[in-house]
């Protein structure tokens, strides 16, 4: 941290301000300047409030240096995180992690159908949400336990991992006992007890970004989760709200190079929430790949007309399956592996 004085702040300014820095346990260095002095301060800066320091008089502006995230940030952990499933199914390293199956779980005969599709593609994690986050009330909310139960049977089946939502903390145990990865929907990023209970499991936690979530907002929240312990975050670019109407939301793709160059966590991109429409989900997909997507989340169902939720924004599974056929040599031409 960088603490510049006002011209004119006078010798009992600095010296509070000195003393505050002491007080905090962190290492003030003044350089008393012709003009201004500027105070360095020698130490971890990320819980001292910053607005504590700038409302102190005589202060003309301070300037923070490290990352507010520590934990999630590439200059705490250089190398990759990868996230380990099991089975060797991880996230995160060379091989892209994809991510496969309807918005929301409906009935046997459409998991059945969904899990055949992932899995003939070559994904090895099926999505299918149980605890629907809906904006009317009126909407179908899902299955909820019930929904977590054909998840898992039908996952397994296909030998495959799950993704599934949890709004709840008291839904927090349920879920875990029946999905491979925990996931925080964009609604919730922000749900601060939801993240620290979340981060109080040991479970992967995929983390969506919130609609309306600044970058920085985005790596805090995943902060939340790996304070408390939890180091398996997966995050999520899912898209953000803009002006723009052609598209359920604004697909931010540069965030995928710009996190990897903020933090050592894998970062995937749901292609089916960011545009709302099928027909861009397969270039969002290859476009993803090649900007460095760590993973997708694509939302396939076997019969979109029929889905009860987001079934506009579903590809079919003959789609998914002959995409992943395409994504192979794009995927090797950007040295990674589908
Ligand atoms: C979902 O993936 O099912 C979902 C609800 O996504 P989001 O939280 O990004 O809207
Ligand atoms: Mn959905």
């Amino acid at each position: 941290m960088i603490i510049v004085m006002q011209k004119f702040a006078d010798k009992k300014n600095i010296e509070q301000v000195i003393k505050t820095i002491e007080q905090l346990k962190l290492k003030p260095v003044p350089l008393y300047g012709t003009e201004r002095t500027v105070i360095a301060v020698i130490g971890d800066e990320r819980p001292v409030d910053e607005h504590h320091i700038s409302s102190l008089p005589g202060v003309d502006k301070v300037m923070t240096v490290l990352d507010p995230y520590k934990l999630a940030s590439r200059e705490t952990k250089h190398e990759d995180s990868i996230i380990d499933l099991g089975d060797n199914v991880t996230v995160g390293g060379k091989k892209i992690a994809m991510m496969a199956g309807p918005c929301a779980v409906e009935n046997e005969d459409q998991m059945e159908k969904a899990a055949t599709a992932v899995a003939k593609a070559g994904a090895k994690i099926m999505r299918g949400g149980a605890f629907k986050p809906r904006t009317s009330p009126y909407s179908f909310e899902g299955l909820g336990v019930a929904g977590l139960e054909l998840l898992q049977k039908t996952a397994k089946r296909h030998g495959l991992k799950t993704v599934t939502e949890v709004m709840d903390i008291r839904d927090i145990d349920v879920v875990a006992r029946h999905a491979d990865i925990l996931q925080i929907g964009t609604r919730n990023m922000q749900n601060f007890n939801l993240l620290k209970e979340v981060g109080n499991t040991k479970k992967p936690v995929l983390l969506k970004r919130g609609m309306s979530a600044t970058v920085k907002e985005f790596l805090l929240a995943a902060e939340h989760i790996m304070k408390n312990g939890n180091p398996n975050v997966i995050l999520c670019e899912r898209g953000i709200r803009t002006f723009e109407t052609e598209t359920r939301n604004t697909l931010a793709l540069a965030t995928v190079p710009l996190v990897k160059h903020l933090s050592h966590l894998p970062i995937i991109v749901d292609p089916s929430h960011s545009t709302g429409r099928p027909f861009l989900v397969a270039p969002m997909i290859k476009a993803a790949i090649a900007c460095g997507a760590d993973g997708i989340l694509v939302d396939v169902h076997p019969k979109p007309e029929t889905a009860l939720c987001d079934g506009d924004q579903a590809i079919r599974p003959e789609e998914f399956i002959q995409l992943m056929k395409e994504l192979k040599p794009l995927a090797a031409a950007v040295n990674r592996a589908i």
